[in-house]
């Protein structure tokens, strides 16, 4: 394992067993994608035909017709909104994120405007959007998107992500049809998810990814769609995706990691090790749990008292190196260790400090 660059800035060294987040920098990519952005660094390129190239591959992976690399998904929301008001049209391009003249208005549902560290609305506001949030969280009828589509609705946005909180709202499927029917494109963010082909192939117009999650790339993501849509999206590198501009190692990183994508997990046996590791803490329960939202993962769960994982969760996150756990559900008595992003060599430290401050707080 290579040295972290980080400690020669006094940064404290970090176990993630948290997941791929992006407050501990994304995913921490293998040494073949590490290398290509390396190379990546070293050269020049001509960054539209590299960026062309992307395009091309891209479109390949996803089923679309086009794509088009980001600075992320954040990003790919803001520029996608941007295409679905402008067009093609380079003027109004420019005139952005002033929406005067223009139908600018994007509609959601209300559970979908989420906050992923920042809100789904302010990133379509960035892209000179204006919000329309229809129904309640509690549920959406088609009769809430149809009275809200107007000669002012430039599109519809869909949010896939275990962060939303829609309760009886409308399926893509769904958007997908009005959208048809009343000529408006669908926008999709699936930033967090591993399945690079199925929202295309349900009809989205546009789906856009983070390159830095799911995927395993640096810091980027992709908007793949319908061509003209790509190529208005494209088109705001001469707008307001110039503020956003994704450099030549990122693509070039994205690309080593979607080929690469996606490879076999190897974190069940992580899993297992730490699992096996645990067993026998005294008053604690340890086991295994799915992904609340569905996804294919598996993490190692301790089950107590909540103030006792509450004590723990504080330990592990003072001391050297930070160990930093999934602690979205230490009220109901559960925290869990997730360990797609824990190296093979971190597993038994992860363990033994585990079991050290256990041991300590319960005497
Ligand atoms: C992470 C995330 C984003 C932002 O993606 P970036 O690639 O970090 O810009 C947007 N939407 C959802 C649902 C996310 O989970």
């Amino acid at each position: 394992m290579s040295h972290s660059p980080y400690s020669a800035l006094d940064l404290p060294r970090v176990i993630n067993a948290s997941g791929k987040m992006t407050a501990l920098g994304g995913t921490a990519q293998s040494a073949a994608v590490a290398e290509a952005q390396r190379l990546a660094a070293q050269h020049h390129v001509d960054l539209d035909a590299l960026r062309a190239v992307a395009g091309k591959q891209i479109a390949g992976r996803t089923g679309a017709e086009a794509a088009t690399v980001t600075t992320g998904a954040a990003a790919g929301i803001a520029i996608g909104v941007a295409a679905m008001i402008t067009g093609a049209d380079r003027a109004k391009v420019e005139q952005l994120p002033d929406t005067n003249g223009l139908a600018d208005e994007i509609i959601l549902q209300a559970g979908h405007d989420v906050s992923f560290g920042a809100r789904i609305t302010q990133m379509i506001r960035l892209g000179g959007g204006r919000p329309v949030l229809v129904g309640s969280r509690e549920s959406v009828t088609p009769g809430d998107l149809s009275r809200a589509i107007s000669d002012r609705t430039a599109g519809l946005l869909f949010v896939q992500s275990h962060h939303t909180r829609q309760r009886n709202g409308l399926t893509l499927d769904q958007l997908v049809n009005v959208g048809r029917d009343s000529g408006l494109p669908v926008l999709v963010d699936a930033a967090a998810e591993a399945d690079l082909t199925t929202y295309i192939a349900q009809g989205a117009d546009l789906v856009t990814y983070s390159g830095g999650k799911a995927i395993g790339g640096p810091t980027c993501g992709f908007i793949a769609g319908r061509t003209a849509l790509i190529e208005a999206c494209e088109l705001q590198n001469l707008g307001i995706a110039r503020a956003m501009k994704v450099g030549k190692e990122q693509i070039i990183g994205l690309l080593s990691a979607l080929d690469r994508y996606p490879s076999e997990p190897t974190w069940p046996d992580r899993v297992h090790r730490l699992e096996t590791a645990l067993q026998g803490l005294p008053d604690a329960v340890i086991g295994r749990a799915a992904d609340l939202a569905g996804r294919d993962i598996e993490r190692v769960a301790l089950r107590s008292a909540p103030e006792r994982l509450r004590t723990l969760a504080e330990s592990l996150r003072s001391g050297d190196p930070v160990i930093y756990t999934r602690n979205h559900q230490l009220e109901e008595g559960l925290m869990l260790f997730d360990l797609r992003e824990v190296k093979d060599e971190d597993v038994d430290r992860l363990a033994d400090r585990v079991r050290q401050l256990w041991m300590a707080e319960g005497s």
